[in-house]
Formats: C-alpha cells, sequence, structure tokens
C-alpha cells in the first residue's frame, strides 16, 4: 500500500489555512505540506524559560512576565504608551509608539503579562520597545515552550506565530507517517539510499528536518548560529548531492549531443600567431591545446577557461574561434557589457582583418538596416565571427553553421543562462562547442560546484615582463596627495584611471557620482587632459572616449567600474578607486588589472573612506599583499560568500536553501564521492532529489 507522501497534501489541509493565507505562502514558494517542512528557520528565540527582570541586560533577548504598574501615554518628540512591567526582582519599561486605545486598555494596571524582547538602555532605566507579549488571563499558568522557537522566513502579513502553528502541524504529519502502524498516512521519502546514509554517516531525514525545526533545548549555541549541526548537515549534503547530480547530468545529455568535428588546426592559426607581437606562453599553449582536442570529438565541448587577469585569454579565444572559422564554421562571442563587446570587436577587427576574415557586430542597440544586415549575414553564414552581447541569441537570429559559442567574463551572466544559452543555441542536428572565459579566478570549491558540468583548463602564468602592482591603502583625507601623485605620473607621460563606486546597485547614482569626480578633478587639475566614461553614455560617445584615451590623448579617465573588464591600455600605469571598501575582493582585482599591462612599474591606490571598519580594513590589505587572483578570490569567497563572488543571487543556481558553499566546503569531496555512487548503482533517485531541490528553477532556466 502506498502512503500519500506529504507534497501531495494541500495546504489547506491544515487547520487555519484558508485560500488568503494560502497565497501567501506560495508567494514564498510554500505550495504543499511538504514545503512546509523544507522552510527552515533563519534563528532561534529561546522561550523556554522566564529571566528576572532584576537580572536582565541591554543588549539582551529575553521573555519576563510580571503585572502592570503604570500606563502613560507620553509625548516626547513622538507619541507613545509607556507602561512599567514588575516582577518580584524589578521594574522595566515597555514603550509603544504604534498602539491603539484597545490596546492601552488592555495593559490596564494590574494585568498579567509575559513579554519577549530585546532589552534597550533608555531614558528611565531599561525599556523594550514594542515586545510582543500575550495577556494572562485570570493568572492561568500559559505553559512554556519546551524547545527553542524558530523563527522563519516570512513576507508582509505572514505572523510568526502563524508560520510556527502550521509548521507545527506538518511536523505531526510527519510523525504520524513514521509510525509503521499507521499505515496509509503520509510521509515524506527518503531518497538517499542506506548504504550512502551510513557510509557518510548522516542523519536520516525526518530527524534532520525534525532537529532543525524544533532543537532540543540544550542545543549547543553553534549548532544553532553557525549551522553547523547534524540536521543541517544532513539537508546540505543532499541539496549539493542534487545541484550536482543536476549538473552531471547536463553534462552527460551534452555528451550524448553531436557536434561538428573540427580537425586539426588550420593555416589560419599558424598565420594569425606569425603575425602576434609576441609568441604564447605555455600555459597559453596548454589551454589551446586542450580545447583543440575538445573541437575535434563529435560532442559539444563544454570547457572553462579560467586564469588570472591579464594572462592573455583572449588570444585563446581568438585561436579557437580561427579553428573553427578555418573549417568553415561560423564562432559568435559574446561579452556582459557593450563595452567589453565593443573592446574586442575592435581587437579582433585588427587581428582578423589581414587574415581576411570578416567580423560581424550584434548587440540590442544596433538597430534598423544594420540590424537585418547583419542578421542576413549570420543567416547565410556570411558573418564568420559575430561579437555581442545577449543580443546574439535572441530568438530572431539565426546562424547558418555555428560551430562554436565563446562567452567571456561568464560569470555575469550567472549559471542559468549558460544552461538556457546552451538549449537555444542547439539547432538543427549538430549542437556549437561552448568556451567559457571567467573574468576573475574562481576558487576551486566554488568551480566545484557551480561548474561541475564544464572541462577547467588554467591559464597559470602570466606573460613575462609583467612588473606586479604595487598597491596602497589611503584615506580619503590625503585626497589632495593621491592628486598630485596624479600630476606626477601624466608628467612623466604616464595614464591614469580614477575610478568612482558607489554602495547603491543604481547605476544612474554612479554615473553621476563619475560626472560630479570628472568635474572636480578637472577643476582641480587644469593642465591634464580628462575624460569621462560611464554606462549611461552612449554607445558611439564610449567608444569615442575610449579612443581618445587609447591615443594617449586623454591623460586621465574617470570611469565607473565599466572599465572593470576588458579595457587594455598599456600605457596606463596609476588606478585610484575611490570607496574601495564598497567592492568585493574579486572585482578590485580585475579592476586593478587595468594597469600593470605596460612595461613601466604601476601602483594602485585603494582612496577609502573615513572610518573603515578592521574587518574592511583586513580586507583591503589582501588587495596589498597579493597580485594573484586566485589567493584573492580564495579570501574573498572566505569572507563575502558564493553569491557574491559568482555575482549569481539573483539567477538562483549557486543561492542554496540549505547550503553555504564556505561553510559546507568540507562536505563537497563526499559529495562528489555520493554523486558516482548514485550514477553508477540508484540511477532512480536522481530525478526525484533534483525536482525536491531544484525543481522550479530548472524550468525558470529552459523558458
Ligand atoms: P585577460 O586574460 O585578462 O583577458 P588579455 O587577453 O586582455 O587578458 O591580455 C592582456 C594583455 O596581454 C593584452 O594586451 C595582450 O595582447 C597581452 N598578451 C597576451 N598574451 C601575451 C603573451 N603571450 N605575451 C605578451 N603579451 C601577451
Ligand atoms: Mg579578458
Amino acid at each position: 500500500m502506498t502512503r500519500q507522501q506529504l507534497d501531495q497534501i494541500p495546504l489547506t489541509r491544515l487547520q487555519g489555512v484558508g485560500p488568503a493565507l494560502e497565497k501567501k505562502l506560495n508567494v514564498i514558494g510554500i505550495h504543499n505540506v511538504q514545503d512546509l517542512l523544507f522552510h527552515l528557520p533563519l534563528r532561534y528565540e529561546d522561550r523556554t524559560r522566564l529571566a528576572s527582570i532584576g537580572s536582565i541586560r541591554a543588549g539582551e533577548t529575553v521573555q519576563i512576565q510580571g503585572e502592570i504598574v503604570s500606563n502613560d501615554i507620553q509625548f516626547g518628540r513622538r507619541r507613545s504608551l509607556k507602561c512599567s512591567l514588575r516582577d518580584s526582582s524589578g521594574f522595566i519599561s515597555l514603550r509603544f509608539f504604534h498602539f491603539s486605545n484597545a490596546q492601552k486598555d488592555s495593559l490596564a494596571l494590574g494585568t498579567q503579562i509575559r513579554c519577549y524582547g530585546e532589552v534597550r538602555r533608555g531614558r528611565s532605566g531599561l525599556e523594550m520597545f514594542h515586545p510582543e507579549y500575550t495577556v494572562l488571563r485570570e493568572l492561568k499558568e500559559l505553559p512554556m515552550a519546551d524547545s527553542l522557537s524558530p523563527v522563519y522566513p516570512a513576507t508582509e502579513g505572514l505572523q510568526q506565530a502563524r508560520l510556527r502553528n502550521i509548521a507545527n502541524q506538518a511536523l505531526a504529519f510527519l510523525d504520524a507517517g513514521n509510525q509503521e502502524s499507521t499505515q496509509g498516512s503520509p510521509a515524506i521519502q527518503d531518497y538517499l539510499p542506506a548504504e550512502l546514509v551510513s557510509r557518510f554517516g548522516l542523519y536520516c531525514l525526518t530527524d534532520a528536518i525534525k532537529l532543525i525545526h524544533r532543537p532540543p533545548v540544550d542545543a549547543p549555541l553553534a549548532w544553532l548560529n553557525e549551522g553547523v549541526n547534524p540536521g543541517q548537515n544532513r539537508l546540505a549534503f543532499e541539496e549539493l548531492l542534487a545541484h550536482r547530480l543536476c549538473m552531471r547530468r547536463f553534462k552527460n545529455d551534452s555528451d550524448q549531443q553531436s557536434a561538428p568535428r573540427l580537425g586539426a588546426a588550420s593555416e589560419l592559426t599558424q598565420k594569425f600567431l606569425q603575425q602576434l607581437p609576441f609568441s604564447l606562453t605555455n600555459g597559453q599553449q596548454n589551454a589551446y591545446q586542450e580545447i583543440a582536442d575538445d573541437l575535434s570529438r563529435a560532442s559539444p565541448m563544454l570547457r572553462l577557461l579560467q586564469g588570472d587577469v591579464g594572462s592573455g585569454k583572449t588570444v585563446v579565444a581568438a585561436l579557437s574561434a580561427l579553428h573553427a572559422i578555418g573549417e568553415g564554421y561560423q564562432v559568435a562571442l559574446m561579452a556582459p557589457t557593450e563595452l567589453l563587446a565593443e573592446q574586442h570587436f575592435s581587437n579582433f577587427q585588427n587581428w582578423f582583418s589581414t587574415l581576411g576574415i570578416e567580423v560581424g557586430w550584434l548587440s540590442g542597440k544596433t538597430k534598423g538596416k544594420q540590424r537585418s544586415m547583419q542578421l542576413e549575414k549570420m543567416a547565410n553564414g556570411e558573418s564568420q565571427l559575430t561579437i555581442g552581447t545577449h543580443a546574439l541569441f535572441q530568438d530572431e537570429v539565426i546562424y547558418a553553421r555555428l560551430g562554436l559559442i565563446i562567452i567571456d567574463e561568464q560569470h555575469r551572466f550567472g549559471v542559468h543562462q549558460r544552461l538556457a544559452l546552451r538549449e537555444k543555441a542547439g539547432q538543427k542536428q549538430l549542437n556549437p562547442h561552448q568556451l567559457v572565459m571567467t573574468a576573475t579566478p574562481i576558487p576551486r570549491t566554488l568551480a566545484m560546484s557551480a561548474y561541475a558540468d564544464l572541462d577547467n583548463s588554467i591559464i597559470d602564468e602570466l606573460p613575462p615582463g609583467r612588473i606586479p602592482v604595487n598597491t596602497a591603502i589611503i584615506s580619503s583625507d590625503r585626497r589632495a596627495q593621491v592628486i598630485e601623485r596624479i600630476e606626477k605620473a601624466c608628467a612623466e607621460n604616464s595614464q591614469a584611471y580614477w575610478v568612482c563606486t558607489l554602495i547603491e546597485e543604481s547605476e544612474f547614482l554612479q554615473c553621476q557620482a563619475a560626472e560630479v569626480t570628472a568635474e572636480q578633478l578637472t577643476t582641480q587639475l587644469p593642465a591634464i587632459r580628462t575624460g569621462l566614461i560611464h554606462g549611461r553614455m552612449k554607445s558611439k560617445e564610449k567608444a569615442e572616449v575610449m579612443q581618445q584615451f587609447k591615443e594617449g590623448y586623454l591623460q586621465l579617465l574617470v570611469a565607473t567600474t565599466v572599465i572593470e573588464v576588458g579595457v587594455d591600455v598599456p600605457n596606463a600605469s596609476l588606478m585610484v578607486i575611490e570607496n574601495p571598501e564598497r567592492l568585493g575582493l574579486a572585482q578590485l582585482h580585475q579592476l586593478r588589472g587595468r594597469v600593470g599591462r605596460g612595461s613601466k612599474s604601476s601602483h594602485c591606490i585603494l582612496l577609502y573612506q573615513t572610518p573603515l571598519s578592521k574587518a574592511g580594513k583586513q580586507r583591503l590589505s589582501v588587495m596589498r599583499e597579493s597580485n594573484d587572483g586566485f589567493y584573492i578570490a580564495e579570501k574573498d569567497l572566505e569572507l563575502r560568500g558564493p553569491g557574491q563572488v559568482l555575482g549569481t543571487q539573483q539567477t538562483g543556481l549557486m543561492s542554496f536553501r540549505v547550503a553555504d558553499i564556505s561553510r559546507d566546503a568540507g562536505l563537497l569531496d563526499q559529495v562528489r564521492e555520493a554523486s558516482e555512487l548514485v550514477l553508477e548503482k540508484h540511477p532512480e533517485i536522481i530525478d526525484p532529489l533534483i525536482r525536491r531541490w531544484l525543481g522550479d528553477r530548472i524550468n525558470y532556466a529552459n523558458v
């Protein structure tokens, strides 16, 4: 007899859940009783005991009980209701800024209440602002909680008490389902085979869920605050396993597909190498060799090309493109921003024009006749290489013979787009090969889980002769000195960048800040030719400014973080980054990589806003200590977490529900082992696991 599964039970079966509440729950991703069990607490509150008022201190969050001994409306800066609460040990004030008359009346003198809240030091001693409270009617004993109270992620109009109550009901279903005697009652399925559970010493699913929702009163604090308990561990393991299996599935599917076999490298690549003013580093050669091997296979390449800023990934991309073009196939090169795409466009035009190769351009801003002509050339195969932004893969775009897709600075796209792109680009019988290049190195642990579907090539050296950038951390109080440094650099025929950052994710404000800064600097440095570039300028204007800076006419370029990627002006040897504390280390490293490209020694000044926290200083000092992108990436992950490092919070695949890549890094090797075991011996659990942990999000990737 099959038992009814909890994911089949509608929320409305729970007491107190009607259509209105159901809707609210749907908003936070809860659609059935099982979802409630996977809706895990953010933190816990201790309501298992009462504190005596005389012993509590400011800053503590406590539960207390006593009698109301005063009740007044006060008219200070804001009207408020102030009550005094007394127990046998002392007094405390309760203050309410929002209150109704009914509420005031319910807190009449002599009323007994139990309340919970944070204690602060106020004007008249200790106070609680807006505590949660319950009136104790007729002095009846109110039972004390017997486990820590979870605080759940909620949404507007959804109270914690409500959530706790329905979570309790869901947990009761779980218990009922576990009693062998109650046949036909619902249960949650533990997909992990017993073999795996015992091999890795995991909790069973039911125990894990119960522990997380209702931890025992004596649970160690670290269990709760740092999420290092066996319950969390079990769920994180299962989630990571589901992700890994999903990636492996993509990889397997892709291995089953056919791609054009692009045989030996052609004359084109040889000619290109001969015209380059330098020879390839070993790292570049090895990476290209790995790519060439992949391209000659009958299934699509899925390869990640990593290398530190300035390691010369673009040349490797160019070789790969020529490889495909030489075999009669088309190549699409996609970059995350217009500016970067334009840089590539002018680069590749220079490199490829002497080889007689047609390089096309397509971005969202390509309009009218130009657009229809370019689309025509892609559809009839005339455009051998097309460079652009996302526009390259819109529905109306058709390629005659697309053999290779190159995605630059991939992690700005997010993992989902990569997966979606793979679907879209697959036309006719043959799927194109894919080469993904990252802007900055990715920490190993992240690469292992976020890119488990990709093979990895690493360019592990910089071209010879590079002098490491010297980094200084300077407070904004010394701005005048920094401006002198710019004068000095320009006097020595160098060029400089001044990068403006803003904490808001607002491009508009960032551009405005850059405009203001450019004006100030122009006034302060009248002898220096200063230009401005930001994301809201027309692409033609941007291209003109970049050209003037490249040619050396402009000496100082004030910019927003749009110059983060791809800009290549070797004569620039000084970079000032304003408010560097607002950026991640990987992003700072990427920005800093715009200097140190020539033969001169270069400097990067991190001009921070005072006061800066100790942690902030420590973070910036990583930049001073190291020029190694891989090291910096590890530190960034340690200090900020994976969502920030990969920039994929919005796309979801790396924002886990339970797992945390930095905290759970230790699980990854086990997860990898487990995934092999599952693939080999228990393939039937792959689908359900993926559905449980990634269900909605995978469909989302395909729209
Ligand atoms: P990234 O890996 O950051 O994308 P780029 O491809 O932009 O780096 O290359 C950085 C600079 O190094 C470019 O000016 C490029 O021409 C130059 N470069 C690339 N490979 C070599 C090499 N083997 N020797 C010397 N310079 C090189
Ligand atoms: Mg690059």
